[in-house]
């Protein structure tokens, strides 16, 4: 099989497309970079510029538009268990960061509830120490 040398971290890989980003127009229809490199960059980017790389993100979604859903479907088509495992994932979800997000709301509720309560408190002790001191005066 046909080897290729990543330009980043030096290794050589099958000269595939499972392996380096495409690149149409060149002879080899691949990139010089492997994919394991590309992802490591991307993910740098999005760790030190969430922002602008989502802004990059949205802006190649909207040019590629059709062939990113057309790559999607084929993916899921590849996959007959993709909604299952989409679901097992979702699943994971609901038992972790689900539970912790609406403890957190609850928590936040509550604290509303204490504080019109302990508005409620004040306004009560109020008018008590109104009623005391008409008491008095009377
Ligand atoms: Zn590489």
């Amino acid at each position: 099989m046909k080897t290729k040398k990543c330009t980043n971290c030096n290794e050589s890989k099958p000269a595939t497309i499972e392996f380096f980003v495409s690149r149409k127009g060149t002879k080899s229809g691949i990139r010089n970079q492997c994919k394991d490199c590309k992802n490591k960059k991307l993910n740098k980017s999005r760790q030190k510029n969430p922002e602008r790389r989502r802004e990059l993100d949205r802006i190649n979604y909207e040019n590629n538009k059709d062939r990113i859903k057309k790559y999607i479907a084929d993916y899921r088509a590849s996959k007959p268990d993709y909604e299952k495992i989409k679901y097992k994932r979702k699943k994971d979800l609901i038992t972790k960061s689900y539970v912790a997000s609406s403890m957190r709301r609850r928590v936040s509720e509550l604290d509303d509830r204490i504080y019109e309560t302990q508005k409620l408190i004040i306004k009560i002790k109020r008018e008590l120490n109104k009623t005391e001191s008409w008491k008095e005066e009377n």
